[in-house]
């Protein structure tokens, strides 16, 4: 037997023992939907019906490019809506997934509580806004928003990092020298946008051995609010030599909408904490 038929022939055998070991997962371990546990088939893409139903309610929209609030293309002047007239943005353009209500909400919050298996789906949302931001091909860095150190080894893992991951683009690869040198408080706490701009204020500094120079850089992170702190981060980049700073967010909130309630109560997040981790399948 020739070398070319020995592989041909060990690649069948692969196949087929990787088939049975599949079906005898499925049997065992069928596919659940990750937000609801629903058994669902391979073809489903993680999430059942419904809860695709749910969660593409809250994708998608028309939206301003500049601050990726809920806005019609009628409203915009040069490219600003009614909302972001007159602001100072440091990043140059946002694409977003959806507006933080309901499922995109909940399945945000839970990424964030130690369900990370949700990224397949979240990214899956990421990636579409990506694709259609306008900016996709001109991005060589992806820096996700960082969290202080501290935080992050109380949470094990930064969810904008993990989102990060999901991306796929054929050039740009991530870079983690943003940081974030002082803790600050949560954003959602804060009374004001004016407050939310000073606890943010100096938290951010790059690596001295970053690469940022005349790069053009996708911020990427869960949610942006009064946007402080993508600002604050698209400030620091390009005083470090960023020639463009674009940015990413699975949702915006806090809109004049009224189905839309920028932070979720407390049983809300209680809710969410309380849902148990999937069985992990026997394989990947
Ligand atoms: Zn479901
Ligand atoms: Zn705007």
């Amino acid at each position: 037997m020739g070398i070319a038929t020995q592989e041909r022939a060990f690649s069948i055998v692969k196949r087929a023992v990787s088939f049975a070991i599949d079906g005898v997962n499925h049997l065992f371990w069928p596919a659940a939907c990750v937000n609801c546990r629903e058994t669902i088939s391979e073809m489903d893409k993680n999430l059942c019906g419904s809860c695709w139903d749910q969660l593409l309610s809250c994708a998608g929209g028309d939206y301003c490019r500049r601050c990726g609030r809920d806005a019609s293309a009628y409203g915009m002047l040069e490219g600003n809506c009614p909302d972001c007239q007159g602001k100072e943005v440091h990043f140059d353009r946002i694409a977003r997934s959806g507006v933080y209500s309901q499922s995109l909400q909940q399945m945000i919050l839970a990424l964030k509580n130690g369900r990370t298996e949700l990224d397949s789906v979240l990214g899956l949302l990421a990636n579409s806004a990506l694709e259609g931001s306008g900016f996709f091909s001109e991005i060589e860095l992806l820096v996700p928003v960082p969290l202080h150190w501290s935080r992050r080894l109380a949470r094990g893992y930064n969810q904008s990092q993990v989102l990060a991951r999901k991306l796929k683009h054929p050039k740009a690869r991530i870079s983690t020298d943003l940081v974030r040198v002082r803790r600050t408080k949560a954003q959602p706490t804060m009374p004001s946008p004016a407050a939310r701009a000073r606890n943010v204020a100096g938290a951010f500094a790059v690596r001295h051995r970053h690469n940022f120079t005349g790069r053009r850089i996708c911020l990427v992170d869960d949610i942006k609010t009064t946007g402080a702190t993508l600002n604050e981060c698209a400030k620091v980049l390009k005083q470090a030599g960023a020639s463009k700073v674009f940015a990413l967010v699975l949702a915006v909130a806090g809109q004049n909408s009224p189905r839309l309630s920028p932070w979720p109560t407390k049983t809300q997040t209680d809710a969410v904490a309380k849902k148990p981790s999937p069985r992990k399948k026997g394989k990947k």
